[in-house]
């Protein structure tokens, strides 16, 4: 009988929303919220597990009283049970404090888990350090964007992407996971399932007291990392002609994008070398 946990985070549900300037933090509370993509994947590849296996699936998520939403649709899906870690203290965490706090919760609901799923990054702010970093926190070896996994014993076989080819790995039990949104498309909610998750499904909320956490080593004051400022990206795109002959041309092109061109080959190219490389002089 596996246990597993799949960590899940609830995020805005679009993409134009209210930022706090002062904190630059997105005004949660504003907008509808929703079980993010991957994490629904990750869910999708334990319910797989469990089917095969057998076993026990505990969906955790940090976030405020609403992302119990998203534990009860866990549950609608197949997961037995969520746990909620919420409190105003816990508020604004960067990646290390939410990987900290998710590590003790785990620690004490379930200390025996064999697997702890993650996906892969998240849509609101998409960093993909939760995953890593809390296989650090837990102290068990973790492998990230993972697309298919196969139990064997206490391995876990698994095919990875690593750019644009894919790796085979083993790591020994227990052990985290960050699974990719390219398989185990997450399957629909049965009729039964919203059943489940309206019934008597057991979903435990834990604020820092419950866990035995001191406020100041959770939340935005223990924190290192400080977003100074969130703005939209404007592109600006300028519209340039070269005129002249091919030699101009080229000798122009190289002078403003000679760095880029140089970047992109992976060489360090003097804007002249090009003609000094070929002797030609320009005959126009
Ligand atoms: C615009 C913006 C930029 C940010 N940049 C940074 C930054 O550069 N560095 C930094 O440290 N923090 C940053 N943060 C804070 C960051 O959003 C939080 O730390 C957040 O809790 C986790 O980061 P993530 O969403 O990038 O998670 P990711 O690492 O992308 O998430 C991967 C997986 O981890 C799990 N997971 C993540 N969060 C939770 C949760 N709350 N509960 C349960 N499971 C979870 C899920 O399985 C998720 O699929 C930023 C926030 C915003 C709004």
């Amino acid at each position: 009988m596996l246990k597993l946990i799949v960590c899940m985070k609830q995020v805005p549900k679009v993409s134009e929303l209210p930022w706090d300037a002062r904190t630059g933090t997105l005004k949660r509370e504003l907008a509808a919220g929703m079980m993010n993509p991957a994490c629904k994947h990750a869910l999708e590849a334990a319910l797989q597990l469990k089917h095969q296996w057998g076993g026990r699936i505990t969906a955790v998520t940090m976030g405020p009283p609403a992302a119990r939403e998203i534990l009860h649709e866990a549950v609608a899906m197949g997961a037995d049970g969520g746990v909620l870690l919420s409190d105003p203290r816990m508020a604004g965490a960067d990646t290390d404090v939410t990987s900290f706090t998710l590590a003790r919760a785990i620690e004490q609901t379930c200390p025996d888990f064999d697997l702890v799923l993650c996906g892969c990054y998240t849509t609101d702010s998409e960093t993909a350090q939760v995953g890593p970093q809390l296989a650090q926190e837990l102290d068990v070896p973790g492998v990230a964007y993972v697309e298919h996994l196969e139990i064997d014993g206490r391995t876990l076989c698994m095919r990875r992407e690593a750019d644009d080819f894919l790796e085979t790995l083993e790591m020994d039990l227990p052990g985290l996971v960050t699974i990719t949104t390219r398989r185990y498309t997450p399957r629909y909610v049965s009729m039964s399932g919203l059943q489940d998750a309206f019934g008597e499904v057991e979903i435990q909320t834990l604020d820092c007291d419950a866990l035995g956490l001191d406020p100041v080593s959770v939340g935005m004051k223990a924190s290192p990392t400080r977003i100074h400022k969130v703005y939209s990206a404007v592109a600006q795109k300028e519209n340039v002609v070269l005129k002249g002959s091919p030699k101009k041309v080229v000798d122009a092109l190289f002078e403003r994008f000679g760095d880029r061109i140089g970047a992109a080959l992976g060489k360090d190219l003097n804007p002249h070398e090009h003609a000094a490389v070929d002797g030609r002089e320009d005959n126009d």
